[in-house]
């Protein structure tokens, strides 16, 4: 078992050596799913728990708990799509 390493798999954009922490969007457990959003709190470090925040795949949902678990949550695969173009955009 290593949780920390099975984790990593699931954030690929954080341990990139370039533009890290830099990206205009934060990955959020919501609803089941990890979603990217662009949200000012989200990008801020205030976690609007159980409040209504835009995805990147267009989406308003509600914001979860940030446990553990919520971040082994599948990804959402519109806001992988949207978060690697923007990602790609920047450089
Ligand atoms: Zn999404």
């Amino acid at each position: 078992m290593a949780p920390s390493r099975a984790r990593a798999t699931c954030v690929p954009n954080r341990h990139r050596r370039t533009g890290t922490a830099m990206h205009p969007f934060r990955w959020t457990p919501a609803e089941g799913k990890r979603h990217a959003t662009t949200d000012r709190r989200r990008l801020t470090r205030l976690y609007p728990v159980s409040e209504q925040i835009e995805t990147l795949c267009g989406q308003s949902v509600e914001v979860a708990e940030p446990s553990e678990l919520a971040w082994l949550w599948e990804t959402c695969v519109s806001c992988n799509e949207s978060a690697h173009l923007l990602a790609a955009s920047e450089s």
